[in-house]
């Protein structure tokens, strides 16, 4: 499943509390239609004290997680002209797929392979 945005990519934040943030996006999740973007939409995970005591080398507490966020409400963020833009796909001329930028017609950088 192609999805618009891919890990790695900037990405601002349309709707809700996050709303007009920008961060890098961490993790895609196709199948859900949901990806974690770093440091946004963080949520505290209540974890439960481990059962082997003191000598557990992260013990319980809080921890500081981001939340998936529907890939609906990302937009790409263009790196080169810095404008929240979207991408149309692009035929190079040796015949690769490419995303490329609306606004600038800048290829954006492609996925790892397999990512
Ligand atoms: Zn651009």
């Amino acid at each position: 499943m192609k999805t618009h945005v891919i890990k790695g990519d900037t990405v601002v934040i349309r709707r809700g509390k996050e709303k007009g943030k920008s961060g890098v996006v961490k993790a895609i999740f196709a199948d859900a239609g949901k990806a974690t973007v770093e440091g946004l939409n963080v949520v505290k995970r209540h974890t439960k004290q481990g059962a082997q005591g003191p000598s557990s080398p992260q013990g319980g507490g809080i921890v500081e997680k981001e939340a998936a966020l529907p890939l609906s409400v990302l937009q790409y963020v263009c790196e080169k002209c810095k404008t929240p833009t979207r991408l149309r796909r692009g035929i190079t001329a040796d015949g690769l797929r490419h995303r490329v930028c609306v606004k600038c017609g800048e290829p954006a950088r492609e996925s790892a392979k397999g990512a």
